[in-house]
């Protein structure tokens, strides 16, 4: 089964960029777990690096994806310093397939908050230690611009969040051709005390009995008795 990690940035202490009401590390935690739940339906292991406000050390999130042999790792952010809109960023020396896989997520995402009239910043590189330090293909998202109140708004509308959760969780599926979970069927609904009433209206048996109640040979022979005789001809 494909492994991902998902790393809601910054945490505790660290509380990131913060601005208009919002806590960036909030924020990311958040939309961290809507994406898992986002992927609950598919056939993949998602690990997140923090699940509650706690300050976690940059290189032990990038050691938790190692230690898991994860296949992609996605580092979530928000953006602050005067600006508007998304960009991604993988490694400044990040192979080719890793720059494809941020393609696909990208122009998900990317499309997502167009449709709502953000502008697409780009596919960007640095040398980020999540990006650096993980032993497999990594992108980090930067959703929007905390300082800027228009983007601020949409981020404290819980359906916006819904939405780009869904957007994130879309673009991670089609970049790892991550499969649809297989359904196991259903259980058949099974009730004991009208299978023994089904008997007696059969005439198989002639008085009730409780479900947990032991049977005893002579009526066990007696039913048995009854079914040989209904099936002669
Ligand atoms: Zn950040």
């Amino acid at each position: 089964m494909l492994k991902l990690v998902l790393d809601p940035g910054h945490g505790g202490i660290d509380a990131g960029a913060v601005g208009n009401g919002i806590k960036e590390k909030d924020l990311n935690l958040e939309l961290c777990r809507r994406i898992a739940g986002k992927l609950e339906g598919y056939d993949v292991e998602v690990t997140l690096t923090r699940t509650a406000d706690a300050d976690v050390d940059v290189y032990r999130r990038c050691e938790l994806a190692n230690s898991l042999k994860a296949d992609y790792f996605c580092s979530v952010h928000a953006n602050s310093g005067g600006g508007t809109g998304f960009e991604s960023y993988v490694y400044t020396h990040a192979g080719e397939i890793t720059e494809s896989l941020r393609g696909v997520v990208h122009e998900k995402v990317a499309a997502y908050f167009k449709s709502a009239g953000f502008p697409d910043r780009g596919k960007k590189r640095a040398n980020f230690v999540v990006l650096r330090e993980t032993g497999m293909p990594a992108v980090l998202l930067e959703n929007l611009f905390l300082d800027s109140p228009r983007d601020a708004v949409r981020l404290k509308d819980s359906s916006f969040l819904d939405g780009l959760a869904a957007a994130v969780a879309g673009g991670l599926v089609a970049a790892l051709g991550i499969p649809v979970k297989e359904q196991a069927p259903p259980p058949l609904p099974w009730d004991p005390a009208a299978e023994i009433a089904r008997l007696k209206a059969d005439g198989l048996i002639n008085s009730d009995h409780r479900p947990e109640d032991p049977v005893m040979w002579g009526e066990l022979a007696t039913v048995l008795n009854r079914i040989i005789s209904f099936r002669r001809p």
